[in-house]
């Protein structure tokens, strides 16, 4: 066979040479041993925890080691693909703190290396599948779908493993004058790669997440461009990871089955093989046993759930961080207000077997990140998400902004901050009380008589003086149960409950309940301080009348 007359034939028009690529995409000038390296997502519409996990890790590899990261989009199929979907994904990784030194922007590509959308690769493809061709390394295949399937249904009734190899392989070795044949009638081709390997030999290969695996020869004529010239998945992740000068493919572990080919490609090519960081999906417990997050099952896997829900970024990132490497917590306590990107991270110290999503130890981190932020901060936020998403409360916020950092200021600053808020759609609940329109209607516990709760709301009216200090403020609450028969000693109540009508606690709950609505808030005096007292004594009033 005359490859070098073949390649001619399939690709008459591509005149530019894999030289000519090598120099227009020079090696780069990093520091030695820095990271090149990229996300390279479908654009599907969906965004997912999984895309943040990867570019956190990517992002942490380039940007610690003086490297790059830069941003491609994988658009080779366009029936996946979503309109707006890229904008998505760069405003959600964005959003999240993942920022790329070069590759696909809003504005357009940005960087040497592009173009960085592999929709407007294919001449650079046509370039590399001609040479393939012409050193006799790929061919083109004209097989219908039909002898496709007839060829799997043949395999699976002698148990065989499917797939296009060894006598399977219909077009591998046929003549220059029989694919002339097919071109002239005008039939599709896809071309495949002429694979030499065996399924009975092993090699090994060391993972960076991974360590170090035994893997199988591929023996599949893989397709390397579809019929349309488009590249499927494997021959631009070799084409353009080369060409990009990517030094660490960072990526989903589903593409682990595929490495073999994927080694093979790049030696067929004459390229240098990249570091793989093959990452684990994440995984939760579902009853006592793990199971990977699923798109259909989980909404936490969406990264808009994470917005929506008003988790502040830094806390999701400071999350992932606890999952990814075991000893980010220990670093965190010994540097408690330290940029996180001060961390230093290994992708060694990846979990192999996937990392395990814990949505309460989330709630824990974000509600210890919320508490060490300001009054300010948590302003700003808080405002942000409900202009998004509760704009009635956005509106509360913004109309007096100082009274809304007064509250937020509750509990804030000390050695022992008070964790009231894990997620913003739960602020409205926690301030909802500063706020008439919010107030709830409170439910007294029904083992009081409603007469004994007016009776401590009246005596309370009479006494109360805001000018009193928190000592005075609370001697009166005392004297209150002092005077309806409850007790102050709460040593002797726990010892025995029955020799009492109730305590101090329950007088303090009754007018907490009337001034706030709830059984739980901050501190009541401090409450109360904010409220005024004209507010205190309207609240408690009503209270009173629907008693
Ligand atoms: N487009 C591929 C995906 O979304 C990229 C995998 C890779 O990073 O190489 O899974």
């Amino acid at each position: 066979m005359d490859t070098l007359a073949l390649a001619n034939l399939l690709f008459p028009n591509v005149t530019d040479t894999p030289e000519m690529l090598e120099e227009r995409f020079p090696l780069r000038k990093n520091p030695e041993g820095a990271v090149i390296t990229r996300m390279a997502p479908s654009p599907t519409g969906f965004v997912h925890l999984g895309n943040l996990v990867q570019g956190m890790v990517s992002e942490r590899m380039a940007h610690q080691s003086e490297g790059v990261l830069f941003f491609r989009v994988e658009d080779t199929d366009a029936k996946r693909e979503v309109p707006g979907a890229v904008e998505i994904l760069i405003n959600s990784l964005k959003h999240y703190g993942i920022s790329f030194d070069e590759g696909v922007t809003l504005d357009g590509d940005s960087g040497c290396y592009g173009p960085y959308r592999q929709s407007r690769r294919a001449h650079i493809y046509h370039v590399y599948a001609k040479k393939l061709v012409a050193e006799g390394k790929a061919y083109p295949c004209f097989c219908t779908e039909q002898e496709l399937t007839s060829m799997r249904e043949t395999q699976e009734t002698n148990k065989e493993n499917t797939g296009y190899y060894g006598k399977y392989a219909m077009w591998r070795d046929r003549s220059l004058a029989d694919i002339q044949a097919q071109l002239d009638a005008g039939n599709p081709w896809v071309l495949r790669f002429r694979s030499t390997g065996s399924i009975d030999n092993q090699f090994k290969f060391d993972d960076l997440v991974k360590g170090k695996l035994t893997v199988t020869e591929n023996d599949v004529d893989h397709v390397l461009l579809k019929s349309d010239g488009i590249p499927t998945y494997h021959f631009a992740h070799a084409v353009d990871d080369h060409l990009m000068r990517t030094t660490h493919v960072v990526r989903g572990d589903e593409w682990l089955p595929s490495l073999p080919f994927h080694i093979q490609l790049f030696q067929a090519l004459g390229f240098k093989l990249p570091k793989y960081v093959h990452i684990g999906p994440l995984m939760k417990m579902d009853g006592t046993s793990k199971r990977k997050l699923s798109k259909r099952k989980d909404p936490e896997l969406a990264l808009t759930y994470y917005k929506g829900e008003g988790f502040p970024v830094e806390a999701v990132r400071e999350y992932l961080m606890t999952v990814l490497n075991s000893n980010f917590e220990d670093w965190r306590r010994a540097n408690p207000d330290a940029d996180i990107n001060a961390f230093q991270f290994s992708a060694k110290k990846l979990n192999p077997a996937g990392s395990l999503f814990d949505y309460a130890k989330l709630t824990d981190v974000s509600k210890n990140v919320i508490s060490k932020m300001t009054a300010e901060e948590v302003y700003t936020l808080l405002l942000e998400w409900s202009q998004e998403f509760d704009s009635d409360f956005a509106q509360k916020l913004s109309s007096d902004k100082d009274y809304a950092l007064t509250i937020l200021a509750i509990g804030r600053g000390g050695k022992k901050p008070r964790k009231d808020i894990a997620v913003w759609k739960e602020a409205k609940a926690y301030m909802g009380l500063f706020y008439d329109e919010y107030l709830q209607t409170p439910e007294f516990d029904g083992k009081f008589q409603k007469n004994t709760i007016r009776s401590v709301l009246e005596k309370f009216l009479n006494i109360y003086d805001p000018a009193d200090d928190s000592s005075v403020w609370f001697d009166k609450v005392k004297a209150i149960t002092e005077e309806i028969g409850f007790t102050t000693d709460m040593k002797a109540y726990k010892a025995d409950p029955d020799a009492f009508p109730g305590t101090v606690a329950d007088v303090s709950t009754f007018i907490r309940q009337a001034v706030t609505g709830q059984t739980n808030s901050p501190d009541l005096y401090t409450v109360m301080q904010i409220l005024g007292k004209d507010r205190c004594v309207a609240r408690i009033k009503s209270v009173m009348a629907g008693l």
